[in-house]
């Protein structure tokens, strides 16, 4: 149990990895916004994000509230997000997806749909990503609840996912590399 800003460190750590892991699949955006935005003659869409997921999911405990503020500090209140789309209950939801870089809530950062877990499967073999599991994992590192080991564990399983799709991502560089 650390306090809430050491665990909202781990927790923004974390992030920082998934965010590389999001990036390099980058599955969302050519799978699914770009063939969607091409069918429907360029017009916003909700694609999954058909709540307020900053929130709605969110625990009571300090370390939320703490997320909650510094998100609101850097990006400002959902309410005031200027580029809102409208298509969707989310504030942060605008034309071109999600505002916020960072200091999602878990649910929001953890989220896969089984067409993306599918694409991660078949196209890199990664078969570790449990969608809920991860989204478990990221609350109790807000609230303290998952030990320094499991800690360490589970940042390892994000690295060894972000190596394999390096890896397949560019084996001619990786090969050269050794
Ligand atoms: S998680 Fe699924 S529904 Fe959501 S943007 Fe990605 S591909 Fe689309
Ligand atoms: S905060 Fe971002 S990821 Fe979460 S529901 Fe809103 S737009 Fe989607």
């Amino acid at each position: 149990m650390g306090s809430a800003k050491e665990n909202l460190r781990r927790y923004l750590e974390i992030e920082t990895l998934l965010n590389r892991f999001f990036g390099l699949y980058d599955f969302c955006l050519k799978k699914c916004v770009l063939p969607e935005l091409a069918r429907n003659g360029n017009q916003p869409f909700a694609a999954c994000c058909k709540d307020k997921y900053y929130k709605v999911y969110d625990l009571e405990h300090p370390s939320f509230d703490l997320l909650r503020d510094e998100r609101v500090a850097l990006y400002g209140p959902p309410e005031e997000v200027k580029d809102s789309s409208l298509v969707s209950p989310c504030e942060y939801h605008t034309s071109t997806g999600c505002v916020l870089p960072t200091h999602k809530s878990p649910i929001c950062l953890a989220f896969m749909c089984r067409k993306s877990i599918d694409g991660l499967r078949n196209d890199y073999g990664i078969y570790t990503y449990d969608y809920l599991g991860f989204n478990y994992a990221l609350e109790w590192i807000l609230t303290g609840d998952l030990s320094l080991t499991d800690y360490e564990e589970f940042r390892q399983s994000c690295l060894d996912m972000i190596d394999t799709l390096e890896k397949k991502s560019s084996p001619k560089r990786v090969a050269s590399a050794r």
